[in-house]
């Protein structure tokens, strides 16, 4: 198992470059150097892997659910066998820290399938009887071919969240990775065919995400698509899948507020603050990138904050003392920046960080930012209320829970959000009104992967995790029989 300088499609049971032959270059954010030449594929190269998944749907679906269980069982052990390799992958491709990737990204990746192999086994039909006439049973069938695209944030622990599922519930997979973070789907490749997987079952399809991408949406032969990534581009996806009725599952965008009560554990509150503010450089959908303190605590929380923020150590993505590393990519970086320029203009006055960082002569090409917390902007201005997914919180005070309640809605998002207060019955009033798919009291990321994992508003459409995945993979069928 390695990373290597050029990474190929994994199309029925194996590795070829694209139909084309062209690659593109992917640099890694830590020097701004060539890091990969991943496959540029298109139409032809989706059309392959629809077919070959095709082909395996029968054997797979058909399976026992050990059989599956098992080969994903073996699938996640040969990741945990090669962690190093995956984690520092993931680092290098994704400008991320490897003390982040090697105990969140990977570790999360091996979970993934081990908690659908698991989940599935207990998933199946479900009966009801009619008094004294009739019994219905309503069947779960995997759908067939179905389509998985993922961002670049969390490149294999998102991109396994959605293979998982679909796999245990017996479809066959076509999936494409970010074209910025190509290498650990690769590593994945290289593991299904070590673990044994049967050719065509899983299908992974590199390249840009508006020709390849765009080619697993428009394929007749997908049947659902499970998307995570911009608002933006769900919304075309929807666009383009609506006429086919495709099932359709949106992980979009997210402007998340974290909402702090007086009454709150200060000490803890302020640890995972500083998380959900900066954790992979704030390219977390989940990341509480609006921070509101009620005023008798807010100026000791912003003085903290700025204090901790700048104590944070911006640096290579393998160095053990890095906080925060790279950010993704040069035109990232400058979309970050342009919304920090942006701040100022509305009158937001940058309390510390949203300079350039250089971690020193190696990585002065590299992508480096100084975390930015920014205080005084109005609710209603584009950077209180436009995604930025970098390392830039804005700050402000609130007295009243009802006006807390509505600076937290006061967006088109509706992702998650945290709340930090000791009184249970304001805790619990609090997460009714909000409106958000997650709620965290007195925590953030604290995730259970049985629970439903999305959003409201331009946030998405469905719903991920446990369950729920299971059933938007396979379609219900009742069955109603009569009998004497
Ligand atoms: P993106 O929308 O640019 O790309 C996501 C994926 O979609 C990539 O694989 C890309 O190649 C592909 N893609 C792009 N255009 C496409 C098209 N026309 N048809 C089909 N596929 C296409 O998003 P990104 O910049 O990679 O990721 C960042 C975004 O993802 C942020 O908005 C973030 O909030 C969001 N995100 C959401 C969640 C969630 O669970 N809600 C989780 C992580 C990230």
């Amino acid at each position: 198992m390695s990373a290597e300088k050029y990474i190929k499609n994994y199309i029925n049971g194996a590795l070829v470059p694209a139909v084309s032959g062209d690659y593109l270059e992917n640099l890694t954010p830590s020097t701004g150097e060539v890091y990969s030449y991943f496959p540029d594929s298109g139409p032809a190269d989706v059309d392959q892997a629809v077919k070959a998944a095709q082909e395996a749907f029968p054997g797979w679906s058909n399976a026992e659910p050990r059989t599956r269980f098992r080969l994903m069982m073996r699938i996640a052990d040969i990741i945990e066998q090669n962690l190093e390799v995956y984690a520092k992958a993931e680092a290098l491709d994704s400008g991320k820290p490897f003390t982040m990737s090697s105990t969140v990204d990977i570790p999360r990746a091996q979970s993934n399938f081990r908690f659908f192999a698991t989940a599935a086994l207990q998933f199946g039909s479900e009966s009801h009887h009619m008094a004294g006439s009739a019994i219905n049973y309503t069947l779960r069938q995997p759908l067939g071919v179905v389509g998985c695209i993922s961002p670049w944030n969390l490149p294999l622990y998102l991109f396994t969240w959605k293979i998982a599922p679909a796999l245990a519930a017996g479809n066959t997979v076509v999936a494409k990775p970010s074209e910025l973070t190509p290498m650990t789907a690769f590593l994945l490749s290289q593991a299904c065919i070590e673990a044994g997987l049967p050719a065509g079952v899983l299908n992974i399809v590199h390249g840009l995400g508006p020709k390849a991408g765009q080619a697993i949406v428009e394929h007749p032969g997908t049947k659902a698509i499970s998307f995570t990534g911009g608002t933006k581009t769900g919304q075309h996806i929807a666009r383009t899948a609506a006429p086919m009725f495709k099932k359709l599952s949106l992980e979009l965008g997210g402007k998340n507020p974290n909402i702090i009560f007086t009454d709150c554990d200060f000490d803890e509150m302020m640890v995972q603050t500083l998380r959900s503010s900066f954790s992979n450089n704030g390219q977390i959908c989940l990341c509480g990138s609006r921070i509101y303190a009620q005023r008798p605590i807010y100026e000791r929380f912003r003085d903290e904050l700025v204090k901790r923020t700048q104590f944070l150590k911006v640096g290579p993505p393998l160095a053990k003392d890095t906080d925060l590393g790279a950010l993704v990519s040069k035109a990232h970086m400058e979309k970050v920046q342009s919304y920090l320029s942006l701040a100022e203009v509305e009158g937001g006055k940058i309390l510390c960080g949203g300079t350039v960082a250089n971690p020193g002569s190696t990585y002065e090409n590299g992508y480096y930012l100084r975390p930015a917390v920014i205080e005084g902007l109005p609710i209603d201005c584009r950077t209180n209320q436009e995604e930025i997914f970098g390392p830039v919180v804005s700050i402000a005070p609130f007295d009243t829970e009802a006006e807390a309640l509505e600076l937290a809605n006061g967006t088109p998002y509706g992702l998650s959000a945290t709340l930090w207060t000791q009184d249970v019955s304001r805790a619990h009033r609090m997460a009714e009104h909000l409106q958000a798919g997650i709620v965290w009291v007195n925590c953030w990321m604290l995730r259970d992967l049985r629970t439903p994992f999305g959003g409201m508003k331009q946030s998405g459409i469905g719903r991920e995790g446990g369950q729920e995945a299971l059933r938007f993979f396979t379609e219900p069928k009742n069955v109603c029989v009569k009998y004497r």
